[in-house]
Parts: structure tokens; sequence; C-alpha cells
């Protein structure tokens, strides 16, 4: 069954159990990092660090605002990085989930090219060349577990399951939001497996909240047109 996350960072209070949970369970290795007057810690996505609590100060409508964005891969739809690949053992989505999976293949593929052919800027790669991301913890959703960062949240920010429902979920927690948060939306609903629910305009949170323009022509214009598309044809 097509799977989907709904990320409500209106219910995030960035107490980064997801970070560390995407960690213990890939058996990634810590980061040594440094001050640098945030508690964003560390500072980017890395080739060991699939997810990142995004963390920022923001002054909107006279009001200061701590804005938390727990970023990860948005498993597209119809994934640039996999199309720019163009190798199956590679980079590949998964039939029944959707979860789009790097291997270590990737180490042949141009990593710049890839990287910037992702809308949100997500891969990384190692020394040797080789990419890395989100898998959607797929060996956990084979075996009917929720994804480690998902089972650990304990605000109900992160959740996960079959795409109807988590698109009718987040029409739902929209619908909720909005009373607190007049601005709040939810980005690239159509396009992606990640969706986040966002309190207010997506500028505010990250550079590549929404699909960025670039050379594979995808624009944040265009993922706005496709959200407004009917519920029906978003579900596949
Ligand atoms: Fe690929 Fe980027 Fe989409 Fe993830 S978010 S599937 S890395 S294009
Ligand atoms: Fe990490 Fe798994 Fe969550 Fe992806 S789904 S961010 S790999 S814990
Ligand atoms: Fe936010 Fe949930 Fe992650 Fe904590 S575990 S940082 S509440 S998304």
């Amino acid at each position: 069954m097509s799977k989907s996350f709904l990320i409500d960072t209106t219910l995030c209070t960035a107490c980064r159990g997801c970070q560390v949970a995407c960690k213990q369970w890939h058996d990634l290795p810590a980061e040594e990092t440094v001050n640098r007057g945030s508690y964003q810690n560390p500072a980017d996505l890395s080739f060991d660090t699939y997810k990142l609590v995004r963390m920022r100060e923001e002054v909107i409508d006279g009001k200061l605002r701590w804005l938390f964005f727990p970023d990860q891969c948005r498993h597209c739809l119809e994934p640039p990085c996999r199309d720019t690949a163009g190798e199956p053992t590679a980079i590949f989505s998964e039939s029944l989930s959707g979860a789009v999976i790097f291997t270590a293949n990737t180490r042949d593929l141009d990593a710049t090219e890839i990287r910037e052919s992702c809308p949100y800027d997500i891969p990384r790669k190692a020394e040797d060349g080789t990419l890395a991301k989100c898998d959607m913890c797929s060996d956990r959703v084979e075996n009917g577990l929720l994804p480690a960062c998902v089972k650990v949240c304990p605000t109900g920010a992160m959740n996960f399951g079959d795409r109807v429902e988590i698109l009718k979920l987040a029409q739902n927690q929209l619908n909720i939001a909005k009373k607190k948060f007049p601005a709040a939306t939810l980005l690239d609903p159509g396009d992606v497996r990640t969706i986040y629910l966002v309190g207010f305009d997506p500028s505010h949170y990250h550079e590549s909240a929404v699909a960025s323009v670039n050379s594979y022509g995808i624009s944040r214009q265009a993922a706005l047109r496709k959200m407004f598309r009917p519920f029906a044809s978003l579900v596949s």
C-alpha cells in the first residue's frame, strides 16, 4: 500500500527524539559540532544525519516565533533524483510503499548533479561519493512497524500510514491548525509522500521547505497549483 508521512510542525516541540531515533535505528554516528548560537544541531543534513530538526527565530506580525521544521526526504511521487540518476540499481522507488531508496551504487553517479536535482536539497555524499538520505525506514515498514522517527514522537507531530488516510488526516489537522494559525498550509501535498503542515508562510522555516526552482523545471508555483487539485487526484 502506498505510504506517506504527515509532519504537523504546529505540534512539534523540537525535542529531537525523531532525530536521535533515526540515528539509533540506522546506527549512524554523532557529529562533532560547535556552538553557533542556535539550538539546531548539527548545522545541516549530512551523510550521517538523515533527519534534522531545523530551528529558526522569526518575527511574524510583530511577534517573536520559534519555528521548528523536522527536515527529511520527501519521497517524491515522481522523484527528480531517481529520474536524473536513470540507474535503478542506484536510486529506485519501492513498488509498494513508494519509498525512494539510495543504494551503494550511488557512488558511481554524479553526486552534485543528483543533489542539485532535488528540489528540497536533501541528498548528501560521503567522501567516497556515495549518497545517503532518509529511506523511510523501509526495513521497519516492510515488517509492519512505524518508521523510527514516527514511533518516538511524543506529540503527534510525526504521522505515517496509507497515503489515502494520511491525506485525510492532513486535511483534518489543517482545519484544526487554521483556528490558531490562519496562514496554516500543507506543503506540496500532491507531489510528495512527506507532507508538512506549517503554521506560517513556509519561507519563514527553511529555504527548501517547498519545492525550489531548479534546472529540472520544478517550481514552487507549480507545486502550489497542484496543491489545489481535487483530493482524488492526490492519491496515487
Ligand atoms: Fe529524491 Fe529529493 Fe525527492 Fe527525496 S526529496 S525523493 S532526495 S528528489
Ligand atoms: Fe530517519 Fe527512518 Fe524517519 Fe527517514 S523514516 S527520517 S530514515 S527514522
Ligand atoms: Fe518534533 Fe516529534 Fe521530532 Fe520531537 S519527535 S522534534 S516533537 S517531530
